[in-house]
């Protein structure tokens, strides 16, 4: 007998989308290459209005609970902002994935790791995957493979994206980070080509990590020795220090085609301007799985209602979250200035990242200066390509 469903991929993405299905009584196959847990390059951050897109606690797998930030611009002074509610909760993706796949088979989602998917075949209204070990045939595909991932390739569907890069280790305090870490994240600003450095304070270690566009990626390795420097830690006693991408979706690029379709990095979905892609790989999943249950009670011909939900409510976001980046990279001192001194734009920081305001609430609230937002960021755009070719 088919699965009603196959996801391939147990990050975040893929076990929302798999314990969103069988929760509804699909039968759901959720594979995964690695054998879990399983450890991935990230950070662990997960923002209030990540979590809160979760129906599901994730309280049992956070290490720590960030209260505010400590920024840097280009490893100068730093300044410290705090907000009165916590902002984003620190986990390790070994701890939150095994989590959030435990969640999805309990909700009734039969889950197989260690074996990696080779190919897929589809006639256009079923799938058959062949996986190291087997081939499994369902009505629907959903990719949640990643950055990397196999089943766009398979399935002719590549979304089109921008690549940034990010390198990341961990400082071990055995005993417990330093009690200045415990509730703060640093963030040092402005010195990466479209990224920044960060610290981030887990149970018995601080994350430390530098992510740029990957035309930057020679710069990682020095510019994460500086933020090192800076902070005081060895650089060379980093542990587990690996890179990975972050794909960045040109909006309206091809996200699903017939039952297939593809969530969370697969898709390219992270916030440009942040580089979170934890909150979007919960909110595609579930989306693809909404899409997914009407496909298989007829009501649907294909998933193609998943892109265009995207489309409509996740990729304007992402789209503003762009813009804003570019107009930060081009000049950051006045933006890291405005951070350090107006109390009011903190607060709307504090706000989206707890999911209370939007990126497009930004746009609304700065009214007829919205305009010079998309005139200066295309603007910006084209300067930095300039350069960049004239670089090269
Ligand atoms: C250094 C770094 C730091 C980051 N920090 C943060 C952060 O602090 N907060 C945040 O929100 N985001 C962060 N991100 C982004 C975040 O890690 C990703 O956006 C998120 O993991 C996407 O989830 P996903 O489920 O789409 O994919 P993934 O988490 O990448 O999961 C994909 C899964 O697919 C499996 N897979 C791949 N190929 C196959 C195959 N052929 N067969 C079977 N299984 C396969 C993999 O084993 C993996 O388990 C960071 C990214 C990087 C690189």
């Amino acid at each position: 007998m088919p699965y009603d469903a196959i996801v391939v991929g147990a990050g975040p993405a893929g076990s929302t989308a798999a314990r969103s299905l069988a929760r509804e009584g699909a039968s759901v196959l959720l594979l995964d290459r690695a054998r879990f847990p399983r450890d991935k390059p990230c950070g662990g951050g997960v923002t209030l209005r990540a979590a809160s897109c979760q129906e599901i606690d994730l309280l049992p797998v956070v290490e720590r609970t960030v209260m505010g930030a400590r920024f840097s611009l280009r490893l100068g002074s730093p300044f410290e902002r705090r907000y009165d509610e916590p902002l984003t909760y620190m986990t390790q993706r070994s701890r939150l994935d095994a989590y959030l796949v435990e969640a999805a088979a309990a909700a009734g989602a039969e889950f197989r790791d260690d074996d990696p998917v080779r190919s897929v075949e589809t006639n256009g209204r079923n799938v058959t995957v062949r996986t190291e070990r087997g081939s499994y045939a369902a009505r629907a595909l959903i990719g949640a493979d990643g950055a990397n991932g196999v089943i766009g390739r398979a399935t002719g569907i590549r979304p089109e994206t921008e690549k940034a890069v990010a390198l990341e280790g961990n400082v071990p305090y055995p005993h417990g980070v330093p009690a200045e870490w415990r509730e703060f994240v640093g963030l040092d600003l402005g010195g990466l080509a479209g990224g920044y450095g960060w610290v981030f304070p887990k149970g018995d270690h601080l994350n430390v990590g530098v992510g740029a566009w990957k035309y930057a990626a020679f710069t990682l390795r020095p510019k994460l020795t500086d933020l090192c420097l800076r902070y005081g830690f060895r650089a060379e006693a980093l542990e587990n220090l690996r890179g990975h991408h972050l794909p960045i979706r040109v909006p309206g690029s091809s996200i699903a085609r017939g039952p297939v379709a593809l969530v969370g990095d697969a898709a390219g979905l992270i916030d440009p301007l942040s580089g979170e892609g934890i909150h979007t790989a919960f909110q595609s999943g579930g989306m693809a799985a909404r899409a997914a249950l009407q496909y298989l009670a007829g009501e649907t011909d294909d998933l193609s209602p998943y892109q265009r939900a995207v489309d409509r409510r996740l990729q304007p976001e992402l789209t503003v979250s762009r813009k804003l980046q570019e107009l930060f990279h081009f000049a950051p001192p006045p933006y890291v200035a405005v951070m350090r001194r107006s109390e009011k734009f903190w607060l709307f920081f504090c706000h989206l990242i707890r999911g209370e305001l939007t990126y497009l609430d930004f746009l609304r609230m700065i009214g007829p200066l919205r305009l010079a937002v998309d005139v200066f960021a295309a603007a910006a755009r084209r300067r930095r390509l300039a350069r960049l070719s004239a670089a090269r």
